[in-house]
């Protein structure tokens, strides 16, 4: 007869332990207690199962109790708990959960592996009907039968860990809307806040309504109802409450048996997977290992190092030597249609251990394509990636929909032999435009971070920079922006200088030498050559904003709260929006600017008033698009996500350039309107189209005036707004005059006296003054219309111009031209 080894816990490190040790040892007595019913399940699984996306409850279960036991002749026990261990005799207690008998049982060697428990803190009204946890088979029959019974319509989620984020995705897979509740400021907190913003925004886009920074106060049960208070005060109404609040490890039986505990309870071990005590083990959930980069101690719930550990523990009872050589936290999750993942330590934990970035590591952060863009299906991977002065690397991090998976075990390959940064450049990857690009995001990480570390290029951490484009460094900065007019018209950074990157070199002049640049183009890629043109052209200071606007938006997604908008557009949608659209313009697997480009192309085939239907999978497309009607004077009639793609329908000019055109369409007799384009600001010329327009809408003329460039001057209020923009637009603000009393006219004005000359003769001559004409036309339905395109470009923000006007762009215009007999440009 062999040694007698006894298990405690029969799932993931347990079951790994006992096959794993009857393989090697065919004499060894092994005895497995499990108090639950189920052995060797699936519990990464059961989120899935209760989505329906594992329909079958069986396809859980791995290995049966009766087939484990004949496959690798266990004397395993399912519904027997051990309640003791006693070192001193070297055995267990255990209680048979069905019968409740007690008896104990011998052991030469005892492995722990009972693994975690899901906390439920003392909140009150928490043991409520209808507020489950999940981490058995059992606990997701609970739950599937309570959704099946009660038909619950919301769930609120506590905790945004990965197992909360997991089911805020099943759960809207049920049907159910979902409110997230996470009292960290953001969700996911094993990767850093500004990777956690694209899980956020994507969270949101589906529908889940975020409540970050926020914890539960109490639950009550009314009903059929629950309220939950949070800590702020906020109260949700909800119909069942999923905790995923995080975990415990079990490990009363060891600290009960005086085995040595870390300050979480977790089971201290060595290499070997040894406790304090020489003849037991632990392995899994329930031990505190080593941490594989700077070799610190954690504890780390996953799957995968229970296994290893299983293996290791297994093979040193059976008289193999083996170590675990430590934890790198590698984690993969799917979120919708995103997957995060990462490996190693995250800049957030080094800065817990004291760490300074630039002093002890650097990060980078690029946005990259999941395999080459000129190929179907390609989609975004933004990669960070966390690396001492030396270019050791510490840490990786990745979110995107496709190919993260395969990025990321690379990286954490690579970690785990002791890579250098430098050699992720080395690596060669297996490549064709279905899978990769022939410089794959691995080896551009290894690019860009050589070019950190050899002083080529710098980047500005992301929030350094706030949401309004200002600059928290505390020096003097100008924000550059290196994309094309027509990627700035559906998301500008405020206070930007826009100068495409093809016309740098031209107008370098218009940039202060003096102070520190921060490049931004779409993804980063045009920002870095911006920046080393810059740099070869005496500007000291020049730094990247870190994956570019795309990137920018997301960290800042907060506020802009994209899914009503997506939601709202769907549900308000005009019958109209299903009409057939006139082109179908297919942006699938296209990036930004991609899609945007593409429309802006298409929007010029199609007559004013016809729509196009946009089918995108870049989900940064409908927050971009939404921008771009807004700038443009197109009207975004409906956005929403079937499956993976944002479907857009666009019309053609405003509502109002619509109907006008309609109008001119259906209507038999010519188009009547008349439209003028005020470019000017001289008070002469200003007036002129005022008459025009007020003897046109006397005659019961549709007039429309346009304001473009120093035309918009005469809708300024005249009295100064107190409005923060960048120091040159301010100055240009205060160069020109401020509304219609202070025009002057376009000859003869000499310095002033012109123009009040002008004013004395037109009150004689019992000429109304441009302010009353303005009135009048505002009175008599004329509408005045601010280009916003020329407000960005003026630095001219809605706050300063008058009341009762309208803004859009250009299309706007156009669509009312073509409902117009007259068109002066003045
Ligand atoms: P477990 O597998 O939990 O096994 C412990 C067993 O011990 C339990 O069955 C328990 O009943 C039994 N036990 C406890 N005390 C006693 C006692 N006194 N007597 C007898 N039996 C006892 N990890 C990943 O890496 N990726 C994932 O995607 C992932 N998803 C997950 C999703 C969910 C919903 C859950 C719950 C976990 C997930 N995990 C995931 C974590 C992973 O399942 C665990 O890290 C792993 O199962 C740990 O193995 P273990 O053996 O330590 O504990």
């Amino acid at each position: 007869m062999g040694k007698k080894v006894v298990v405690i816990g029969g799932v993931a490190g347990g079951a790994g332990v006992a096959a794993r040790l009857r393989r090697l040892d065919e004499s060894a007595q092994i005895a497995v207690f499990e108090r639950g019913e189920y052995v060797s399940y699936a519990n990464c699984g059961l989120p899935y199962h209760v989505g329906n996306v594992i329909k079958e409850r069986e396809a859980l279960i791995l290995n049966s109790p009766q087939k484990l036991r004949k496959n690798f002749r266990l004397d395993l026990r399912t519904s027997h708990e051990v309640v003791k261990i006693d070192r001193q005799s070297k055995s267990v207690r255990v209680k048979n959960l069905q019968d409740g008998t007690m008896f104990d049982e011998p052991y030469d060697t005892l492995v722990i592996s009972t693994g975690s428990s899901p906390l439920r803190p003392p909140i009150e009204g928490i043991d409520s009907d209808g507020i489950f946890t999940l981490w058995t088979i059992p606990d997701t029959d609970r739950i599937k039968a309570y959704i099946g019974q009660n038909k619950p319509k919301r769930a609120a989620i506590i905790g945004g860990g990965f197992i909360g984020i997991e089911m805020a995705e099943n759960l809207r897979e049920a049907g159910l809307e979902v409110s997230l509740i996470e009292m960290l400021p953001q969700v996911m907190p094993s990767v850093d806040v500004e990777m956690a913003r694209l899980l956020e925004q994507n969270l949101s886009i589906n529908g889940v309504r975020l409540y970050l920074g926020d914890a539960v106060g109490r639950f009550e049960k009314e009903g059929d109802r629950i309220g939950i208070t949070l800590k702020s005060g906020a109260v949700l109404e909800t119909d069942m409450v999923l905790l995923c609040i995080g975990v415990r490890p079990n490990s009363e039986l060891a600290r009960d048996a005086g085995l040595q505990l870390n300050e979480k309870g977790g089971i201290v071990v060595d290499a070997s997977m040894r406790t304090s005590d020489e003849n037991i083990y632990a392995v899994g959930d329930v031990v505190e290992i080593e941490e594989f980069v700077f070799k610190g101690r954690t504890m780390v719930p996953l799957a995968g190092p229970a296994n290893k550990q299983a293996r290791i523990c297994a093979n040193n009872i059976a008289g193999i030597p083996d170590q675990y050589e430590g934890t790198q936290g590698s984690f993969v999750a799917k979120s919708f249609d995103l997957t995060v993942a990462s490996t190693g330590l995250s800049e957030s934990a080094l800065k817990r251990m004291g760490k300074g970035h630039g002093r002890d590591y650097q990060t980078i952060l690029v946005n990259q394509k999941s395999h080459a863009g000129y190929y179907p299906g390609a989609t975004r991977l933004v990669l960070k990636l966390i690396f001492g002065n030396d270019g050791k690397i510490y840490g990786a991090q990745i979110v995107g929909q496709d190919g993260v998976d395969k990025r990321i075990d690379t990286l954490a390959a690579a970690l785990r032999l002791g890579a250098n940064v430098k050699d992720l450049k080395n690596l060669e990857f297996a490549y064709a435009p279905p899978y990769s690009s022939a410089k794959d995001p691995v080896n551009m990480l290894g690019y860009v971070a050589e070019n950190v570390l050899s002083g080529l290029m710098s980047f500005v951490p992301y929030d350094l920079v706030d949401a309004s484009g200002k600059y928290l460094g505390g020096e003097d900065a100008q924000i550059l922006d290196v994309r094309e007019e027509a990627e700035r018209m559906m998301f500008s950074i405020d206070g930007a200088i826009g100068i495409p990157l093809g016309q740098l070199r031209a107008r370098l002049s218009e940039l202060d030498k003096n102070k520190l640049v921060i490049v931004f183009c779409a993804v980063g890629i045009r920002a870095f050559t911006a920046a080393r043109i810059l740099s070869q052209n005496g500007f000291e200071r020049v730094k990247v904003y870190p994956g570019g606007a795309s990137f920018f938006q997301s960290v800042y997604y907060m506020g802009k709260d994209d899914a009503c908008k997506l939601e709202t557009c769907g549900e308000n949608a005009p019958a109209s929006a299903s009409a057939k659209a006139s082109l179908v313009v297919d942006c699938f697997g296209m990036q930004c600017p991609g899609p945007i480009m593409k429309v802006y192309q298409a929007m010029k085939e199609i007559a004013y008033g016809e729509t196009v239907e946009v089918v995108a999978t870049d989900l940064g497309f409908a927050r971009d698009i939404e921008s771009w009607c807004k700038h443009t004077g197109n009207t975004l009639v409906k956005a929403e996500k079937q499956g993976n793609k944002i479907v857009a329908i666009l019309r053609k000019g405003t509502d109002a350039a619509a109907a006008a055109a309609a109008s001119v369409q259906s209507a038999p007799a010519p188009a009547e309107g008349k439209t003028i384009i005020v470019f000017s600001g001289d008070f002469d010329k200003v007036m002129a189209a005022f008459i025009i327009a007020n003897g046109a809408a006397a005659l019961g003329k549709p007039v429309t005036l346009f304001f473009t460039f120093w035309g918009l001057n005469a809708l300024r209020k005249t009295a100064r707004i107190p409005v923060k923009k960048p120091l040159i637009d301010a100055m240009f603000g205060k160069m020109m005059p401020r509304g219609v009393s202070r025009l002057k006219i376009s000859k003869l004005n000499m310095g002033g006296m012109g123009t009040a000359m002008m004013r004395r003769v037109m009150k004689g001559k019992n000429v109304d003054s441009l302010e009353a004409l303005v009135k009048q036309a505002m009175d008599n339905g004329v509408k005045l219309i601010a280009c916003t395109m020329s407000m960005d470009v003026m630095g001219i923000t809605k706050e300063e111009l008058i009341d009762g006007i309208e803004y859009a762009g250009v299309s706007t215009y156009l669509g009312e031209a073509e409902g117009s007999n007259v068109n002066l440009f003045i």
